[in-house]
């Protein structure tokens, strides 16, 4: 046992050797399994505050009546490093740091009382094109990350995006609503009714794809849906590339 352990930590120090591994934000070198990014530049994301939070929610979410509770980390300020690392994430098959955040997501979430109650943990699928462009679906890794921390049960095909829809990034907050209309499918009826399931996502800018899923949720028996997500778009600035 002793050996193999021994045997496997030379391998990675090997590797790390031979193949030096780098903090995708300041390119210091960072070791193998730590997800490529340095403790300092962890640190240095935006970090959301309650006041924020709570405005986002007020201005965004509350009046739809779908969701009730809403946490989010972190803020997506334009051309800081939350944003580059998500489009690591997102846009360069960075998928390590999806885990890595859900599990920083967790362990704020462990801080709420409402967390406690939720029964089910479901990421906002992306369609089968999409997933095979990018090789995952970075909002289940987020999931996974959560699940590492916090143990509560996650699904990832109870609910399947049937249409492919355009990228919002140019549309305005009624174009989003009607880019995302029927665009989800409940598929696993039994195990989403009557619980209370926490919808999770890597970016929240009008929550026009979260309405609808917890409005294909809801329909379809849920009892209740809350939101988490790593960021939200603070500036209503609709151009911004999440
Ligand atoms: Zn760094």
């Amino acid at each position: 046992m002793g050996l193999i352990v021994a045997s496997k930590n030379f391998f990675f120090d090997l590797l790390d050797f031979v193949f030096p591994n780098f903090c995708i934000l300041c390119n210091k070198k960072v070791l193998r399994n730590l997800f490529s990014i340095c403790d300092d530049c962890l640190n240095s994301l935006e970090m959301s505050n309650q006041k924020d939070i709570d405005e986002f929610y007020y201005h965004n979410l509350a009046s739809y009546k779908l969701i009730i509770n809403f946490y989010s980390k972190y803020e997506f300020v334009k051309e800081g490093n939350f944003q580059k690392i998500i489009h690591q994430l997102k846009y360069n098959g960075k998928s390590k740091i999806g885990l890595l955040l859900g599990q920083e997501l967790g362990k704020e979430l462990l801080k709420h009382k409402w967390f406690e109650e939720i029964d089910l943990v479901i990421p906002v699928p992306i369609h089968r094109f999409k997933k095979l462009q990018r090789g995952y679906n970075q909002s289940s890794l987020i999931v996974k990350g959560i699940n590492s921390t916090t143990k509560k049960v996650f699904n990832e095909n109870a609910i399947k995006r049937i249409r492919n829809t355009q990228t919002q990034t140019h549309l305005g907050l009624h174009e989003r609503m009607e880019n995302v209309k029927d665009a989800f499918k409940v598929v696993k009826k039994d195990e989403i009714f009557n619980k209370k399931i926490l919808i999770v996502d890597d970016v929240c800018t009008t929550g026009s794809t979260v309405h609808e899923i917890a409005r294909t949720l809801l329909d379809a028996g849920a009892k209740e849906i809350s939101l988490a997500t790593l960021a939200f778009v603070k500036e209503k600035d609709f151009s911004i590339k999440v």
